[in-house]
């Protein structure tokens, strides 16, 4: 048994809370064989983007010849991280990150009016949410975070094809946690699991995310250990 305090299911539910971004193929998990219907078994199959629901990017995304998912160590996903209350009913703003005392490779979550209101989990999407800025995202580069995640399915304001907060972080190696769930999740700090479903060559993966709350003490002994707190 681990010493948390807490576990923090960070993740939307596919087919009732995911947001399918337009364009992207729509999660469906459609039923081949069902008892309740005299079959011997429930068997269904699933059509998905990789980037249904709470997922990650990695620079393949964005990045000719950049690294995919599969190139990554398990620990990469298992990570310190500080999740951060923003006020601003707009985006992230560089001034919400530049008084961040941010551990390096730690992670940095941004829980704004998106998890409060809902809209991170209403299950269609909506062209009105809390963005990143490109400019946070280079703040967020500058505090060397090695994973940046948003409580919506996508970082960008909506109908940005520029790309420039992906581009912006994926270049310089860090992460991109979209589609979390960060309603009732205090700001503070705590440990990310995240991991993506074992795929060669992907780009992006649906994750399952959760948050370890710690004790005190457990906290305390995590910070003189100085390094993975499992
Ligand atoms: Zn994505």
């Amino acid at each position: 048994m681990l010493p948390h305090k807490k576990i923090h299911d960070i993740s939307v539910m596919l087919g009732e809370e995911s947001i399918d971004y337009p364009g992207d193929t729509p999660y469906s998990r459609k039923q081949l064989s069902a008892i309740a219907e005299g079959g011997m078994y429930d068997l269904s199959s699933l059509e998905l983007s990789a980037h249904s629901g709470t997922h990650i990017d990695a620079p393949a995304h964005f990045m000719a010849r950049g690294r995919t998912i599969d190139r990554y160590e398990i620990g990469d996903f298992i990570l310190p991280a500080l999740v951060v209350d923003i006020d601003d009913p707009d985006a992230v703003r560089p001034e919400a990150v530049a008084g961040l005392a941010l551990q390096t490779g730690e992670a940095l979550l941004f829980r704004t009016q998106n998890s409060a209101s809902g809209t991170c989990r209403k299950g269609v999407f909506s062209e009105c949410y809390v963005h990143l800025s490109p400019e946070a995202a280079r703040a967020c580069v500058a505090k060397r975070a090695s994973l940046v995640g948003l409580d919506y399915v996508t970082i960008e304001p909506y109908g940005n094809e520029a790309f420039e907060a992906h581009r912006t972080l994926l270049q310089a190696g860090v992460l991109i946690l979209e589609g979390i769930n960060l309603d009732h999740v205090p700001a503070g700090r705590y440990t990310l699991v995240c991991l993506p479903l074992k795929m060669k060559n992907a780009e992006a993966s649906p994750v399952r995310a959760v948050l370890l709350e710690w004790t005190d003490a457990a906290q305390a002994c995590n910070h003189s250990a100085g390094k993975s707190r499992i």
